[in-house]
Parts: structure tokens; C-alpha cells; sequence
């Protein structure tokens, strides 16, 4: 017998929460399984619905933060509470697919795989400058890390148990799950879907949280940009040194007097830049590096109904 854990964060979503239950019931009638809504700090009633259903319907468990930690830290919190020898992690506005699942646990159950995942192949629906910076986000990781990430995956997926105690064992303060997912390993049945927009509620992402997001995605996968300030420093010392020689010369045989305000101006910016950069790379890992040495908590869960079984 399958018994199924899902794991479903949720910041301020005290509409979705309701359908989402809703949901799962109808495409899974026959499964034996766990809903576990972890409540991201929200402010609107997600945690006083969510405690509703949870009084009514036995499937449901949820654990509630002492304030919002982020995504990455509710779906952890989930996956280290998580019983099912099958776990699932999904959002809760239903943007990934229920409809999905038959084929997701079917992968994992009877075609052998350890991983089902979903990636989303349309983008209809989304900001063109949203999909672009994503696109380009992708090609930038994939470039710069040996780890390569499918484009379009999505936290969506389906895992064996095994799959989700390598990810627990992963416990770093800077979760980046979509690396945390591929850096694990194993085998992964990709399913495709088209983008499905939210009907309740609104998505927490902004532009510049993007942004920011996948800086920490490439901070926490690769050190390559740390190599970018040795290869260009080397590349400018060995092109100034050239230069050097060539103005010495033109001094020599022509006596050229000294002129060049333009040149000096602008090599003085371009380099100061180009340092301030540098520093600016160095600062990310290093602020990266002290954030995990002081080893806080990924998550405070301030009330739960989930028994402590670990
Ligand atoms: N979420 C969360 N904590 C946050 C932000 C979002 O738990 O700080 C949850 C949210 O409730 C949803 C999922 O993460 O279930 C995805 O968020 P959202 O729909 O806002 O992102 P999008 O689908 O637009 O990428
Ligand atoms: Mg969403």
C-alpha cells in the first residue's frame, strides 16, 4: 500500500488552502495519504483555515512558523516531518497540476524511477521580461556550474523515501532546492506542463526577488564566478604590460610627448570597476560563508499538530 506525504507551503494563502484540500481529494480518492500545510509566517487566516480542515479531516497536519522563513525553508521543514515512503512537494495555489499526480506517483511506484518531476514548458501567462530574465538565469547557471539544471523544472515533484533522506542530509542555512534536487542525484522521470495562472490570491515573487534568488542559486552551486577575477586580472596585467613596452618604445624612438587624458580616464574607471565587482563577488561568498558558520535554525515552528516522531 502507497501512503503518500504532501508537502505544501503556504504564505498568505487562506483562500487556497481550502481548495487545495479540496483538490487533492477528487484526484486521489483511492490514496492513503498525508496533506502537510507548513504555514510560512502568513498574516491573513491561512493558519486559522488551515486548523479548520486539519479539526475535520484527519489527513490533514500542519506545522506554523514563528515568522516567514521563505519557501525553501517551509518545504524543508515538511520533508523532515514527512512519514509517506512517497513524498510530494507542491505549491498550494494549485499552479502545479493535481491532474498530474496519477502519472507522478506512477512513475515512482511502478516504473522504478526515484524521482518525478514536473516542468512547466509553456510560459503563457507570465511577464515576457519575467520568462526572459528566467531563460536567461538558466543559461547563466548552466554555464558557469558543472551541475547542470533543467530549464522550466519546478519544485513539483514526487520522490521515494531515500531521495528525500539525501536532500535532509543536505542541511545548509542557503537552501537553494532547485540544486539541492539535481545535486542529489538519481533517477528522474520528467513530466511536461503548460503554465497554469493563479486563480486566488497573489504570487509572492517580485522582480528584484528573482534576481536576488538566483544570485543565491549561483553563490550556493558553483565558486566559478570566484575564478572570473583571476582570469580577467590576468588577462589586464599581461594586455597593460604589453602596452607598457609599446609606449616605452614610442618614448624612445619617437619622443613622443605625453598626452592620453582619455586613455588614462577611462582605463582608471574601467579597472576600478572592474575591482569593485570583484570585491563585490568575493563580498556574496563571503557573506554566504559567515551566514553558515553561525549554524541558526532553518526554521522556528512556533505550533504544530504533527507528532514528533524522529
Ligand atoms: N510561499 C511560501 N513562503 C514564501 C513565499 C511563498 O511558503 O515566503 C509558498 C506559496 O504559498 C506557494 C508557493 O510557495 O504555495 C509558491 O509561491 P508563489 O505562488 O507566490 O510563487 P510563483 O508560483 O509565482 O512562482
Ligand atoms: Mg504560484
Amino acid at each position: 500500500m502507497v501512503f503518500l506525504s504532501i508537502v505544501v507551503p503556504c504564505y498568505n494563502e487562506e483562500e487556497s488552502v481550502n481548495l487545495f484540500v479540496d483538490e487533492i481529494e477528487r484526484t486521489l480518492p483511492d490514496l492513503d495519504y498525508e496533506i502537510i500545510y507548513i504555514n510560512d509566517g502568513s498574516s491573513d487566516n491561512t493558519l486559522l483555515n488551515i486548523k479548520k480542515i486539519a479539526e475535520s479531516n484527519p489527513k490533514v497536519k500542519y506545522i506554523s512558523f514563528s515568522r516567514n522563513f521563505g519557501k525553501e525553508s517551509a518545504m524543508y521543514a515538511g520533508l523532515k516531518s514527512a512519514r509517506g515512503d512517497y513524498i510530494c512537494v507542491m505549491d498550494v495555489d494549485l499552479q502545479h497540476p493535481p491532474s498530474l499526480l496519477p502519472e507522478m506517483i506512477g512513475a515512482v511506484t511502478v516504473e522504478n524511477y526515484d524521482v518525478a518531476a514536473a516542468r512547466r514548458v509553456s510560459r503563457a501567462g507570465e511577464p515576457k521580461i519575467k520568462s526572459f530574465f528566467s531563460h536567461l538565469f538558466y543559461k547563466m547557471f548552466n554555464a558557469v556550474s558543472n551541475m547542470q539544471l533543467v530549464e522550466g523544472a519546478t519544485d513539483y515533484r514526487v520522490m521515494r523515501r531515500m531521495v528525500v533522506d539525501s536532500i535532509l542530509e543536505l542541511s545548509e542555512y542557503n537552501r537553494f532546492s532547485k540544486g539541492i534536487f539535481e545535486w542529489v542525484g538519481f533517477d528522474t522521470k520528467w513530466i511536461a506542463y503548460e503554465n497554469i495562472e493563479r486563480t486566488v490570491g497573489e504570487t509572492t515573487w517580485s522582480f528584484w526577488g528573482l534576481i536576488h534568488y538566483s544570485i543565491e542559486g549561483i553563490v550556493a552551486f558553483t565558486t566559478t564566478p570566484l575564478s572570473i577575477s583571476i582570469v580577467l586580472g590576468s588577462v589586464f596585467s599581461t594586455a597593460s604590460f604589453l602596452y607598457m613596452i609599446f609606449v616605452i618604445l614610442k618614448y624612445i624612438l619617437y619622443s613622443d610627448p605625453i598626452q592620453g587624458y582619455t586613455t588614462l580616464i577611462t582605463s582608471i574607471l574601467f579597472l576600478g570597476g572592474l575591482q569593485l565587482v570583484s570585491i563585490g563577488i568575493l563580498s556574496k561568498y563571503l557573506e554566504k560563508t559567515y551566514l553558515e558558520t553561525k549554524n541558526r535554525p532553518v526554521f522556528i515552528v512556533k505550533e504544530t499538530n504533527v507528532d514528533d516522531k524522529k
